[in-house]
């Protein structure tokens, strides 16, 4: 008997057949024996339905009431769930965050786990129940229901598998496994029978969103065997065929890597760059700038400063698109006083692309194929930043499906033996 946990994302939660389809595939695992415990996301579209209203009514609503908001979604598809477990002949119980509990702390809309409880959950697990534990959500020390961030059930079931020290688990979604990019910007993109845990947490930190990044880094901190698979595919079908199905995120390189250079590009739209010109460079000015930008919470990703040319220099950097209005206004109001900036620039049309893979480790001419390529489609580089396993760059955002495509081409990642460099 193995303790398996099972996460369905919205597509899979999304309709009341659907719901059906996962108490139908959760019954199978059960009858073979295995204990199992299911983490749902709200039903597709019901998270920003729900988002959407309180922007209805206010901009700048408080974190904490949104938090209140949000977790319904996951309420109501939890409840919906053991309901049809129950009506196929299990006995199901479902708990939402605080009931578990799922620890948090009280960063409001994007809070992370702290710690899981999991007595109630092994006490049911152990009188045969099925336990449903609402995605996405947690409570504060202070009794606040607290979310996880978009996309955030991925962590609360990777947590939870944690907790639980499970067997494996299984992240059902709307596609049968980790592809070498989106398979919705590139069709030829082709799934991976494994990927390795830090090319996943690549992937995932660099824009893929089929993962959230915090599920990867949970998976490598408690080495928890997770799988990526499809939901859609027949819920009756061979428990062996579904165990070997999708991808296996896997902690060590052993022979079964595919040996490619390359193996995923992840993009990103969640771009905005800034620029402040004419910065009189002189000992402390990063810190000046990027100093009172990390006091307002606001992350930076890419950063770049030119060579100063008559004792002025330029600077550059990267924040997330929703956080492009904050950072002008610090920039003006702050920033570029303080540091006699002659001018500010600035472009929220702008998108990330990034080639990850091990075994860019241990060749060289990686990067220069990437430019060679984004030079061949006549796309401007803006901003590029390196490391071991992953070269990124900025570019327009009109530009970035043009460039995933191009790049899976030649770096040949269609077929299952890529380009060799
Ligand atoms: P869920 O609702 O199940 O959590 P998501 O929409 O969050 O599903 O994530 C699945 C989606 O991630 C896919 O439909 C796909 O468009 C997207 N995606 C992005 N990059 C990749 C990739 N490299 N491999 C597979 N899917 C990807
Ligand atoms: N329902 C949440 C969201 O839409 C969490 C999730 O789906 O993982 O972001
Ligand atoms: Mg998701």
């Amino acid at each position: 008997m193995s303790l398996i946990v099972h996460k369905y994302g919205g597509t899979s939660m999304g309709s009341v057949e659907r719901i059906k389809n996962v108490a139908r595939r959760v019954a199978k695992w059960h009858a073979a024996g295995h204990q199992v415990v299911v983490v749902p996301s709200a039903m597709s579209g019901e998270t920003n339905r729900l988002l959407g209203l309180a922007r209805e009514i206010s901009d700048s609503a408080d974190g904490r009431e949104l938090d209140m908001i949000a977790a319904t979604g996951e309420q109501a598809s939890s409840g919906l769930l053991a309901i049809a477990l129950q009506a196929a002949g299990l006995q199901a119980r479902s708990y939402a965050g605080w009931q578990v509990p799922v620890r948090t702390d009280s960063a409001f809309t994007k809070a992370r786990i702290t710690g899981i409880d999991d007595k109630r959950i092994r006490a049911d697990l152990d009188a045969g129940r099925v336990v449903v534990v609402t995605g996405f959500q947690g409570v504060d020390d202070e009794g606040n229901i607290t979310t996880l961030g978009r996309g955030g059930s991925d962590t609360s079931a990777v947590a939870v598998a944690a907790a639980l020290n499970a067997d494996e688990c299984l992240i059902y979604t709307d596609v049968d496994g980790v592809y070498t990019t989106d398979p919705r910007v590139e069709p030829d993109a082709r799934r991976l029978n494994v990927i390795s845990f830090e090319e996943m947490l690549e992937m995932a930190s660099l824009g893929s969103k089929v993962l959230q990044i915090r599920s990867v880094e949970f998976a490598g901190k408690y080495r928890v065997p997770t799988r990526v698979l499809s939901s859609l595919t027949d819920p009756d079908m061979s428990l062996d065929e579904e165990m070997r199905s999708g991808t296996l995120i896997t902690f060590e390189e052993d022979e079964k890597m595919e040996a490619a250079v390359v193996s995923g590009i992840a993009f990103s739209r969640d771009e905005a760059k800034v620029t402040l010109l004419g910065v009189p460079d002189k000992p402390g000015v990063a810190y000046a700038i990027l100093g009172k930008v990390a006091d307002a919470n606001i992350d930076v990703d890419m950063i770049v400063q030119n060579q100063s040319v008559a004792g002025t220099t330029d600077f550059s950097f990267t924040v997330h698109r929703n956080e492009f209005a904050r950072t002008l206004a610090l920039l003006n109001s702050q920033i570029a006083p303080a540091v006699g900036a002659r001018e500010i620039v600035s472009d929220d049309k702008v998108a990330k692309v990034s080639i990850v893979g091990i075994g860019m480790r241990s060749h060289a001419g990686v990067a220069s194929l990437m430019f060679k390529t984004l030079a061949a489609e006549n796309i401007n580089i803006q901003m590029i930043s390196t490391s071991e396993i992953k070269t990124s760059v900025l570019i327009e955002d009109k530009y970035m499906e043009l460039a995933v495509r191009a790049l899976h081409k030649a770096f040949g990642l269609e077929t299952a033996a890529p380009t060799k460099i």
